[in-house]
């Protein structure tokens, strides 16, 4: 039996191994999240497998961009000689957010030797990793959810759930370090005329707000196509539409996902209105204008916005006079993704 890539399930490996089927296993991408991989496997602990999200951003795509290989999930990859010590002086540290900055900053502190609380304000750990890893073609991201959420147990992380921080709190905390990692929220512009017919990609997602079966996607960045190629894949039909000229064309949106989402696109019939803007949302649908500048209706059962997210309000001047050193990391300092947020988190906290 040959196996490899992301079809290398550690449970079918485990068992394949233990019934001596095995002679070979080729992991590629993998390897680079998780170098202790076979060891998981071999030591019967897939859980604690660091799950590559298959995005190519920092592996492929970031050696054809710089030379360099990176990896989203791993920031030690291309810095192996800066592993985490044990610190000299321990600390507290407490967090504010328990999406993937804030599990990476408890996870380096915890290694570090460092005592953690972490502050989240709902129900479960994940943040906007939950959405998204929504669709089933992003499974891999609810992997590396899982991941995280073993790493805070076994790591013995002080997670508070259903907890949101509050300044007040955080002074009282008598803390050595603060770290906000708070996160981000959809942009819904309240200057487009009945705005709040339309649904955030979020909710969307999360299934906070139905999705009917003809949908118009606002917003051709990279999350909106994924939201589209997704709903297209469920069988949904859809169209996007996308103020600039062409969609998938803002960030640095690594080349192959792009021809993969643009050959769904294709494959299963997704439209696309380019130099088109959302005027406002109707109870029939979307108005937009078109390059021309005359304005359509555009017939839908459900409107997604996905036209960027912006930090949460940062707690960071309430902290002023806090004794504590105040951190911020991740989305809530800059909207970015799951490479720019791990590595933030780790490069703040492995020399607390
Ligand atoms: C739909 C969608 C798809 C995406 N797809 C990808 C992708 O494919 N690849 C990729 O690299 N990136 C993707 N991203 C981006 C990536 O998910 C985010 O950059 C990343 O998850 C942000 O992590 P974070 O920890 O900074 O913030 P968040 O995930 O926003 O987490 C912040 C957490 O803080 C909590 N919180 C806020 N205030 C308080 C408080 N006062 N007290 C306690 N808790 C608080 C919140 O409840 C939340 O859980 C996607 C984002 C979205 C929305």
């Amino acid at each position: 039996m040959l196996c490899g890539g992301r079809q290398a399930d550690p449970d079918i490996n485990e068992q394949a191994i233990a019934e001596g089927k095995i002679d070979a296993a080729v992991i590629g991408r993998q390897a680079i999240a998780a170098p202790d991989y076979a060891n998981c496997v071999v030591n019967g602990k897939p859980e604690e497998i660091r799950t590559c999200i298959g995005c190519n951003q920092g592996c492929i795509w970031g050696y054809f961009c710089t030379g360099r290989v990176g990896c989203a999930v791993n920031p030690e990859v291309g810095h192996e000689a800066e592993k985490i010590e044990k610190a000299q002086t321990l600390k507290k540290v407490v967090i504010v957010g328990g999406g993937i900055a804030g599990m990476e900053a408890a996870r380096v502190a915890r290694l570090s030797g460092h005592a953690v609380t972490l502050y989240e304000k709902s129900d479960v750990l994940g943040g906007n990793l939950i959405p998204a890893g929504a669709h089933d073609f992003k499974v891999e991201i609810g992997g590396l959810t899982d991941y995280y959420r073993t790493q805070m147990i076994l790591l013995d992380v002080d997670v508070r759930l259903n907890s949101e921080a509050t300044p007040d709190i955080l002074k009282a905390a008598d803390a050595d370090v603060v770290i906000l990692a708070a996160g981000s929220v959809p942009v819904m512009p309240r200057s487009i005329d009945g705005i709040d017919k339309a649904v955030s990609g979020v909710d969307a997602l999360l299934g906070r707000k139905p999705v009917g079966d003809k949908v118009i996607i606002v917003g051709g960045g990279l999350v909106g196509c994924e939201i589209a190629y997704g709903y297209a894949k469920e069988g949904k039909d859809v169209t996007v539409v996308e103020a600039l000229d062409q969609i998938l064309s803002l960030g640095n949106v690594p080349g192959m996902n792009k021809a993969m989402l643009l050959d769904g696109f294709a494959y299963y019939g997704v439209k696309i209105m380019t130099g088109t803007k959302l005027k406002r949302v109707v109870d029939s649908g979307a108005v937009v204008a078109l390059p021309d500048g005359t304005e359509q209706t555009l017939e839908a059962d459900t409107v997604i916005l996905s036209v960027g997210y912006r930090p949460v309000p940062s707690m960071k001047e309430q902290l002023a006079d806090c004794a504590a050193r105040v951190i911020e990391i991740g989305d809530g300092r800059q909207v970015g993704n799951v490479l720019t947020c791990v590595r933030d988190a780790y490069e703040a906290v492995k020399n607390l």
